[in-house]
């Protein structure tokens, strides 16, 4: 026991000295690990903070959050990388308000910039992953998961549009109804990342195309679809210059003496490939690209020129035109209408603007402003496709309206349905209550007819009566004051797929 604790103790140093080596090299191995690992982690930190500083910096500065379509890019390859490496989904959504210009028009561009930014801070608020602003009122924004995930977020999302509860812009857009519309493409099988913001962005446009206000998931067909709408609107760009535009006139008849009170100007686009292109088709898409002006500009000033001519010719019937909301919003539409009606020496009352009752309540400053231009010229005012949007006897009667038309879903079911027929007798006494005269419109029945004259329609206007018609057709039926319903005017005289003169 002795030797051995002697020969211990003597070896003790041997040992130590045999050992130091491998400890000092396992202490270096150790603190090298350690020091590695901590490079690492603040390497991974630099990385996090340089992005947040590029996120800062590149980002929509007013609201926070909100990335840069730079930053948004990059952030889209790190999901879609980890997608690959996990075999993970994920989304790309696409928003765009719909008719955003008119809370610019209603507010001014700067309050407008201000809401903007309150909606891409409640966006970011209801997505996880990243929002980008990507131009104006358009957002994309990446949800991870599966597609039913994206669809709930889509849900949630147009609640991001109401108009703030208080502050400067409460007051001024309570009653704008803001939707927007969303586009929807899933990772990966809606394209890799290059095409996934461009297939969301169509799947949005279909949206739009459809009414907005809803969101779709992008399908290829889309594609095919906004090729369509482009070509379109590339012919829509010279059709006027061609002269492939025209005005048909629908007669207005007195529901009593079944004659002629006024023709509506209906916008007709004889396209050299498609034929007849019908103003609800392209109507909207000018809206959407800007040509509204022009073309309604067109239709007004060509409506007053052929009242004058009626006149000329002795023909003492108003002539009604439609105007869209876009049309409503422009400043200078109003006084060019004005000037026109002055230069073809035709008096305001004599002629008549129909909007339609959606755009007729929307009580924004513009349409207040426009509808007080309206009532200042004297213009006849009558509020079209009237009873879908319930409006009420009070707001009716601060209109400027002289004139109200029932909807023609209305008058079709009106043979068939009680409450359709409730609704016109309600329409009716409504609008004679506060001296609107009442039209019908889409009358194409004897008994539709018979029924609204004994609810008291003041004028009816429908494919019993005529079809919309060239000028020189409706001048030569209408100089046959007694013949409304002579055959040759009904059922047609206007072939569905083109204009057919006498
Ligand atoms: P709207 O002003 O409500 O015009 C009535 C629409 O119903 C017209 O369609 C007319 O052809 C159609 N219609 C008339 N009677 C009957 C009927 O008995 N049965 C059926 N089924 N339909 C009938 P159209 O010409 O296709 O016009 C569609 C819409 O396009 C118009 O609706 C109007 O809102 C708009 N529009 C037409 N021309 C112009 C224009 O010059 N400027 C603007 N801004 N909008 C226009
Ligand atoms: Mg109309
Ligand atoms: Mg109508």
């Amino acid at each position: 026991m002795h030797d051995l604790s002697t020969s211990s103790l003597t070896a003790w140093p041997w040992l130590a000295l045999f050992a130091m080596p491998w400890l000092v090299a396992a202490g270096g191995a150790w603190l090298a690990y350690r020091y590695a690992r901590r490079l690492r982690q603040m390497a991974t930190h630099r990385d996090a903070l340089r992005r947040e500083l590029a996120d800062a910096a590149a980002g929509d500065p007013a609201a926070p959050g909100v990335l840069s379509r730079e930053a948004f890019a990059e952030r889209l390859n790190e999901v879609a990388d980890r997608a690959d490496r996990a075999g993970g989904q994920f989304s790309l959504l696409y928003l765009d308000l719909d008719g955003f210009g008119a809370v610019n028009d209603a507010v001014g561009h700067r309050r407008g910039d201000e809401f903007l930014r309150e909606v891409a801070t409640r966006i970011r608020r209801q997505v996880d992953g990243p929002v980008c602003r990507i131009a104006g009122d358009e957002f994309a924004m990446i949800v991870e998961g599966d597609a039913a995930q994206a669809r709930e977020v889509a849900r949630r999302l147009p609640a991001c549009m109401a108009p703030p509860a208080d502050g400067p812009l409460a007051g001024r857009l309570a009653g704008t109804a803001l939707s927007c519309s969303i586009g929807i493409a899933h990772y990966p099988e809606h394209g890799g990342r290059s095409l996934l913001l461009a297939n969301a962005v169509l799947a949005m446009r279909s949206v739009k195309l459809a009414g907005g206000g809803d969101f779709a998931d992008y399908e290829p067909q889309m594609g095919r679809d906004a090729r369509e709408e482009m070509a379109l609107l590339a012919d829509l760009r010279v059709a006027l210059e061609r002269g492939q535009l025209s005005l048909f006139y629908q007669p207005k008849v007195d529901a009593r003496t079944l004659q002629i009170t006024a023709a509506e100007a209906l916008l007709r686009w004889d396209h050299p490939e498609r034929g007849m292109v019908g103003p609800a088709r392209f109507i909207p898409l000018a809206e959407r690209h800007g040509l509204i002006g022009a073309l309604g500009g067109w239709a007004l000033e060509q409506a007053c020129r052929q009242a004058a001519a009626w006149r000329e010719q002795g023909l003492r019937m108003r002539v009604a035109v439609n105007l869209s909301a876009h049309q409503l919003r422009q400043d200078a539409m109003v006084d060019g209408l004005v000037d026109s009606l002055k230069r073809h020496g035709i008096p305001p009352g004599r002629f008549t603007v129909e909007i339609t009752e959606s755009v007729a309540m929307e009580d924004t400053r513009i349409t207040r402003d426009a509808f007080d231009r309206l009532r200042q010229a004297g213009l006849h005012v009558s509020i079209d496709d009237f009873g879908t949007g319930y409006s009420s006897l009070a707001s009716l009667r601060r209109l400027p309206a002289a004139e109200l038309k029932i909807d023609r879903a209305f008058v079709c079911d009106l043979e068939t349905s009680h409450d359709a027929r409730t609704i016109c007798e309600a329409i009716v006494h409504m609008a004679h209550t506060i001296g609107l005269r009442v039209v019908a419109e889409g009358v194409e029945t004897a008994g539709q007819r018979d029924l609204l004259v004994a609810i008291g329609c003041d004028e009816l206007q429908g494919y019993l009566f005529a079809r919309p018609m060239s000028a020189q057709a409706l001048a030569q039926w209408a100089a046959m004051d007694d013949a409304p319903e002579a055959p040759e005017f009904s059922p047609s005289l206007f072939d569905p797929t083109r204009p057919t003169d006498l």
